[in-house]
């Protein structure tokens, strides 16, 4: 018997974005971690989660990117027009 007890899929869930921003306490960490090497589940729902934080941090730079090039394309109509 193990000296904690495991984490449950649904507390593992409830607990998967503190991890991802790395808030998560000592206690729960290790829980959380021992319960990704017993559970192929989550090990995969942690890995698309990780794909979907990535995507949204990269959507946002494409975003930051347009404004700019938004910018640039007015400054370039104005100088033909003036
Ligand atoms: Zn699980």
């Amino acid at each position: 018997m193990s000296e904690f007890e495991h984490m449950s899929c649904r507390e593992l869930v409830e607990t998967i974005t503190e991890y991802l921003e790395g808030s998560l306490p000592r206690a729960d960490l290790d829980r959380f971690e021992s319960h990704l090497q017993i559970c192929d589940g989550c090990r995969h729902y942690l890995s698309q989660m990780k794909t979907t934080v990535a995507a949204l941090r990269s959507l946002c730079d494409d975003r930051l990117q347009a404004a700019q090039r938004d910018e640039l394309v007015n400054l370039f109509h104005g100088w033909k027009r003036g």
